[in-house]
C-alpha cells in the first residue's frame, strides 16, 4: 500500500516545516504503507529538514519539465530534483493537463526523462465528467496509459512507474467513486498495462486512486481489489487527517 499526499499550492516552507512537526505516524500498524509527500517544489528543502526527526515518510515534486537545462523560464528540471534528493515526481495531474496545457505527448516526454535520471514517476489518468457520461472512460484510460507506457517503454530493469488513477470529477469536488467504479477502471488500467508490458510485469506495476480521499472512505477505497493506494490532495493538508488515511492503508489488500 502506498499513501501520497499532493499539497498542491499550499504550504510554503514555513507551513510545510509545521506540517512535519505535527504529522505522527500511527503507531502498531499491522502493515506500514509506504508514505510520500508531494510538497510544492520552493518548500522541499524545509521538509527535507523537518524530516530528519520523522523518518518514513518520502517527498516527491509535483511536476518537472522534461529538458535538463535551457530557456524555460519558471520551470525544474530533472537535474535540480535529483540535487534535492528527490525520488518521486507526479506527471500529468489532471490540474496541469486542464490549467497548464500538459498534453499526453508531455506526459510521454515527462515520464521519459523521470527514469533517465532515476526518478520514479508517479502518472496520473482519468478522465472528465463529460468523458464518462459519453461512455469513453475505457477509451480515456487507455490512451493515457498508452502515452504513459510510451514514455517507460525501453526502460532497463523494468517499467519503474506508478499511476494514478485520478477521475477528475472527483478531484477536489467532495464526490468520490465508489470501491466498485474504482476498481472496475483499476481492472481496465491493469488489461491495458498486461496488453503492453505481459501480465507478470503490469502486476508489479502499483495503481493508486486519487479523488476526495478522506479518513471515512480511505480503508473503503483501499480494500478495493486492485487497488494499491490513495493519492491524496485536501486530505493530506492536515497532519491529522493525513494520518488517518495512512492508518487506514495498514489494513488494505494488494492486487492479486
Ligand atoms: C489530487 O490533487 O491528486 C487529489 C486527488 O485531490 P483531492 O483529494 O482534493 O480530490
Amino acid at each position: 500500500m502506498i499513501v501520497a499526499g499532493n499539497w498542491k499550492m499550499h504550504h510554503g516552507p514555513e507551513s510545510a516545516r509545521s506540517f512535519l512537526r505535527k504529522y505522527r505516524p500511527p503507531t502498531g500498524m499491522e502493515e506500514e504503507p509506504r508514505v510520500l509527500i508531494f510538497p510544492p517544489a520552493l518548500s522541499i528543502p524545509a521538509a527535507r529538514e523537518a524530516l530528519t526527526s520523522n523518518g518514513g515518510v518520502e517527498l516527491g515534486a509535483q511536476n518537472m519539465h522534461w529538458e535538463t537545462e535551457g530557456a524555460y523560464t519558471g520551470e525544474i528540471s530533472p537535474p535540480m530534483l535529483v540535487e534535492l534528493e528527490i525520488r518521486h515526481v507526479l506527471v500529468g495531474h489532471s490540474e496541469r493537463r486542464a490549467h497548464f496545457g500538459e498534453t499526453d505527448a508531455d506526459v510521454t516526454r515527462k515520464v521519459r526523462s523521470a527514469l533517465e535520471h532515476g526518478l520514479e514517476p508517479l502518472a496520473c489518468v482519468g478522465e472528465t465528467l463529460e468523458e464518462r457520461e459519453d461512455g469513453r472512460v475505457e477509451e480515456v484510460l487507455r490512451r493515457q496509459v498508452e502515452h504513459v507506457l510510451e514514455g517507460a517503454s525501453g526502460h532497463a530493469g523494468g517499467p519503474g512507474i506508478r499511476l494514478a488513477y485520478e477521475p477528475v470529477w472527483a478531484i477536489g469536488t467532495g464526490r468520490t467513486a465508489t470501491p466498485e467504479d474504482v476498481s472496475r477502471a483499476h481492472g481496465n488500467i491493469r488489461g491495458t498495462l498486461a496488453e503492453v508490458l505481459g501480465h507478470e510485469q503490469a502486476r508489479e506495476i502499483p495503481i493508486l486512486y486519487g479523488g476526495s480521499v478522506k479518513p471515512e472512505n480511505a480503508a473503503g477505497l483501499m480494500e478495493a481489489p486492485n487497488v494499491d493506494g490513495v493519492l491524496v490532495g485536501g486530505a493530506s493538508l492536515d497532519p491529522e487527517s493525513f494520518a488517518a488515511i495512512v492508518a487506514a492503508g495498514s489494513g488494505g489488500r494488494k492486487s492479486g
